[in-house]
Order: C-alpha cells, then sequence, then structure tokens
C-alpha cells in the first residue's frame, strides 16, 4: 500500500497528492524543521510540507 501525501503547489495553487515514494525526508531553516519534500506531479515544482519530529 502506498501512502500518499497533500502537499501545496504553489504554481498550481492547488493541492496535490503525492506518493511516500516520491517525497524526500529533509530539513529547512536555521531550526532545521522536518520536512518533506516532492514533486507536483502536474508541473515538476518542488513542494515542501513541514512535519512534526
Ligand atoms: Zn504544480
Amino acid at each position: 500500500m502506498t501512502n500518499m501525501a497533500s502537499m501545496y503547489c504553489v504554481k498550481c495553487k492547488a493541492k496535490k497528492e503525492i506518493s511516500d515514494s516520491d517525497l524526500t525526508k529533509t530539513t529547512v531553516g536555521k531550526a532545521n524543521r522536518s520536512a518533506l519534500k516532492g514533486k507536483c506531479p502536474d508541473c515538476g515544482t518542488t513542494v515542501f510540507k513541514f512535519i512534526k519530529g
């Protein structure tokens, strides 16, 4: 089973469902906030979603 994450694409101005297999765990900013990084399936723009931990 593949999990899907809802991520907002700023270019499409819409939420996109991106499968876990296309997501990378990363950290963002000075505070090293955990985030998931993925690609919009429609336009290829990088999308981020902040996560806990
Ligand atoms: Zn997009």
